[in-house]
């Protein structure tokens, strides 16, 4: 399969500006990039023109949760059968990729098998949906964010209790035996979780530990979910290789993310708490008042630290949370727009997060999240200019097609879901 795309504004994802330009696709990947006065060896390719769109990388979710399906809370992720929650699983990756996110790295599953076999069913072509790494649920202590249980009542969520170094090791192994590429260790609690507050850490160095070993000797990945400062500290001791959250980290824990930019990734998830912010503004209870005069401080905590992390050079992935009823799946780009008002992020900044950031914190930053001769054909064809606003990559209608290794999907109007515009199988 040749395809030649012609006349596009190529944006190639580095942060050089567009210029006009053709890509030559071959099978799963870019043959070359040109200037459009330049010749191609195109011989035999299907011409595309695209004379007037906007061609770029296709966008990578770096805090992916497919499995959490829209649901108002968390234990209700625990009541949903594994059959049709594996379905669920299913149908949020089909609108992830109709929303122009070609990637996805997963920051936990709900139940432990839910990322692995979706995972599966996308690169055996049984299902449309991005490129996944698969997470373990949140391993979490004994009453930390995730740990739905009360103590007359067993109650599954979307996180698994463990205590103590020996059972974060068996848990984790137990995750990897079964196929995920990234342990998650929930290291700080949570506003809203008394027992385990935000600015806690509650997982201990031990637990920390034993978990972080685990992942590495399976030769796989550990993430955390760590607002506190002392979660962070904890996190990058330990050799956490995705620090999320980072909401409360102080100056020491910032120049020790600084020390280690080369290694991590950090994602703030900001999604939800701006989903949340915002339903809370019309929520007159006093309960939602008080959640909401809670929640606000620890925002601007999020961004001051997340500017300062942008202007220290810290690789942060967009992604925030989306999987419950006020952020629902398939509204993720809202990420693009939040970068760019809290956190100072210029377009360019923030799409090149989303791409090239993206390609490297799904471990295949020599092969995706650019436009470049070698790299995989994962494109978006858009409608419009996203430097000049991010925000019309929220509008699915705005995506001529969607490319992933080289094939075309088309947003499908009235349904998240996307069709194939040519048959050629996508290779994992
Ligand atoms: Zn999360």
């Amino acid at each position: 399969m040749r395809l030649l795309i012609d006349g596009a504004m190529v944006w190639d994802g580095t942060g050089a500006p567009p210029f006009p330009g053709k890509v030559l696709i071959e099978d799963e990947r870019i043959a070359a990039v040109a200037p459009r006065d330049e010749n191609v060896a195109s011989n035999g390719a299907e011409r595309i023109d695209a004379a007037g769109k906007f061609l770029m990388p296709g966008m990578v979710e770096g805090h992916a949760h497919l499995s959490f399906v829209d649901t108002p809370r968390g234990t209700a992720l625990g009541e949903l059968p594994p059959e049709d929650h594996a379905l669920l699983t299913m149908d949020a990756a089909r609108k992830l990729l109709s929303a122009g996110f070609t990637s996805a790295c997963s920051a936990a599953a709900a139940k432990i098998r839910l990322d692995v076999a979706v995972r599966d069913a996308i690169d055996r072509g049984m299902t449309e949906g991005p490129r996944l790494l698969a997470a373990s649920p949140e391993l979490t202590v004994t009453g930390g964010l995730g740990d739905g249980r009360k103590l007359h009542l067993h109650q599954d969520s979307f996180g698994v209790a463990v205590d103590g170094p020996d059972e974060v090791r068996r848990m984790a192994r137990l995750c990897l035996r079964e196929g995920v590429d990234m342990i998650k260790l929930n290291i700080s609690g949570e506003l809203g979780t008394d027992s385990a507050p935000a600015v806690a850490a509650v997982m201990t160095d031990a637990e920390v530990a034993a978990g972080v070993e685990a992942a590495h000797t399976a030769g796989r990945r550990a993430a955390a979910h760590a607002r506190a400062s002392d979660s962070v500290k904890r996190a990058l001791r330990h050799g956490v290789d995705v620090i999320y959250h980072c909401d409360y980290a102080d100056a020491e824990a910032l120049d020790l993310l600084e020390a280690a930019k080369d290694r991590v990734f950090t994602g703030p998830a900001i999604g939800l708490t701006i989903s949340r912010l915002e339903s809370l503004r019309g929520d007159n209870t006093a309960e939602g008042r008080r959640y909401l005069e809670r929640l606000m401080p620890q925002f601007e905590t999020t961004c001051r630290t997340h500017n300062e992390m942008r202007k220290r050079g810290i690789r942060i992935v967009i992604g925030g949370d989306y999987g419950f009823s006020i952020n629902p799946q398939g509204t993720n780009a809202r990420d693009l727009h939040h970068f760019v008002t809290h956190f100072g992020f210029s377009p360019s900044e923030v799409l090149q997060a989303a791409t090239r950031t993206g390609g490297e914190i799904m471990q295949r930053g020599h092969e995706l999240g650019l436009i470049k001769q070698g790299y995989l054909a994962d494109l978006l064809l858009v409608d419009g200019d996203p430097l000049k606003d991010v925000r019309l990559l929220q509008d699915r209608k705005r995506f001529t097609w969607i490319m992933k290794g080289g094939v075309r999907y088309q947003p499908c109007e009235g349904a998240p879901h996307v069709r194939r515009l040519n048959d050629q199988v996508a290779a994992a």
